[in-house]
């Protein structure tokens, strides 16, 4: 692959320095113009059976096929007969998973991917694994009571991207500087996911492992494929809604449509609230001055939340600008007037190329923590995961051409 390295350093290292695979891919030519399976749900794929003269159970051995049983060919879906896979074949129909390109690991063990974008796309996805989940999770009533962990990678996060590049121009954010490449198909953000799952041998239904769909964009900005893609994961691999949380920078009426989504299908929502009141709040996240914090707040009431289920309001903490103890007794109090069962997650700022913030001192995320804790509200730190390789929150940004 001719790879191209934009040198990126952090902490003294270059980010191709953790560079420990790059797969090359072969099969460039013959995919041309054949059509993908991976993406489609069972009333599509019904129509492709149909296509093919093949009764409508054919549907559901495709499904169970390429999302429970992760095959990435067709010729190894054994359950269709050997003659429908060679006409399918003919037919220039292909299971078309996204493939990882690219994989950075980091000395924490997190590994960031750069998978493919689907056929006819240059533009690479990015995919974080934590082994270890961030703590992000903590105290939102996803954990089960006497859970225990199994393996090393019992609470494993995958952080999963809907969008390259975003639109929405966060200060703070290094993703904002891509400006908006383009969405992501629902095949591509659940084709992350399952794709992760089984490099990582994921037993779905035995092995726990949480989803944040808190990689690159706005998925309200991208709202029909970021819930389809929800909705493959859950009705067709197996994954619970209750083990996702979709994080949203404030966007009204994706936050209104979400709302009337049925739980069996609904993640967990954060809000990223990341500044003590409107007037810093515009400062650092412009989308304010069209949707202030009493507006966004309005449309997270609508949700329907499940029983110990929290909102999680996310906070990063950008050194003299949002993190000083009078912010914290700020957020505090805007916490709890919103009257809703909330927690607070805090991220240290991960800084990044060009862009005009500070970290906060040491100590001073656990200060800010302390004061909203003495205040009531369930606070909880994000330990940063991947800074390393770039793969921290808010650091997401193509750095190879794919
Ligand atoms: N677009 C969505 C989801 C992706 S960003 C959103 O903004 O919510 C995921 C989280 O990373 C957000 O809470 C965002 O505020 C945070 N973030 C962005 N840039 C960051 C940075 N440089 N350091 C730490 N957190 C950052
Ligand atoms: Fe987009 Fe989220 Fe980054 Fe803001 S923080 S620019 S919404 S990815």
């Amino acid at each position: 692959m001719a790879a191209q390295h934009e040198k990126m350093h952090y902490a003294g290292r270059s980010v191709s320095e953790n560079v420990i695979q790059i797969v090359t891919r072969t099969d460039e030519q013959p995919d041309a113009g054949r059509r993908t399976l991976f993406g489609l749900g069972r009333t599509e794929l019904a129509a492709v059976a149909a296509e093919l003269g093949e009764p409508g159970f054919r549907a559901s051995q495709i499904a169970d096929g390429i999302y429970k049983h992760r095959l990435a060919d067709i010729n190894e879906i054994t359950t269709l007969s050997k003659a429908m896979r060679r006409k399918m074949s003919e037919r220039g129909l292909k299971v078309g998973r996204p493939e990882i390109l690219q994989v950075f690991r980091s000395v924490d063990g997190t590994e960031r991917y750069l998978v493919q974008g689907e056929s006819g796309s240059l533009q690479t996805v990015e995919t974080v694994w934590m082994p270890e989940g961030d703590e992000g999770e903590a105290g939102d009533g996803s954990q089960e009571e006497g859970e225990e962990a199994q393996k090393a990678w019992s609470r494993a996060t995958i952080c999963v991207s809907s969008q390259v590049g975003c639109a929405v121009n966060c200060q703070f954010c290094l993703t904002a500087k891509l400006g908006l490449q383009r969405n992501l198909t629902a095949g591509e953000i659940a084709g992350q996911v399952v794709t992760v799952l089984d490099r990582h041998g994921v037993e779905v239904g035995r092995e726990r492992v949480n989803l944040v769909f808190m990689g690159m964009g706005e998925p309200f900005l991208n709202y029909d494929n970021f819930m389809g893609a929800v909705r493959l994961l859950v009705e067709e691999v197996g994954l619970s809604p209750q083990r996702m949380t979709v994080s949203t920078s404030g966007i009204v009426p994706g936050i209104e449509r979400f709302a009337q989504e049925p739980s069996e299908v609904r993640p967990k929502l954060a809000i990223s609230l990341n500044a003590p009141n409107d007037e810093i709040r515009s400062e650092v996240m412009p989308l304010n001055r069209k949707w202030p914090i009493a507006a966004v707040v309005d449309a997270v009431r609508q949700v329907k939340l499940r029983p110990r289920e929290r909102i999680t309001f996310e906070y990063v903490l950008l050194g003299g600008v949002t993190d000083q103890p009078e912010h914290a007794r700020e957020v505090a109090r805007l916490v709890r007037r919103t009257g809703l069962p909330a927690k607070v997650n805090l991220i240290a700022w991960n800084p990044g190329p060009g862009i005009p913030f500070s970290m906060p001192q040491p100590g001073g995320v656990e200060a800010f923590r302390r004061v909203l804790s003495a205040e009531g509200v369930p606070t909880y730190l994000r330990r940063p995961r991947g800074r390393d390789i770039y793969a921290a929150c808010g650091q997401l940004k193509r750095t190879v051409e794919g």
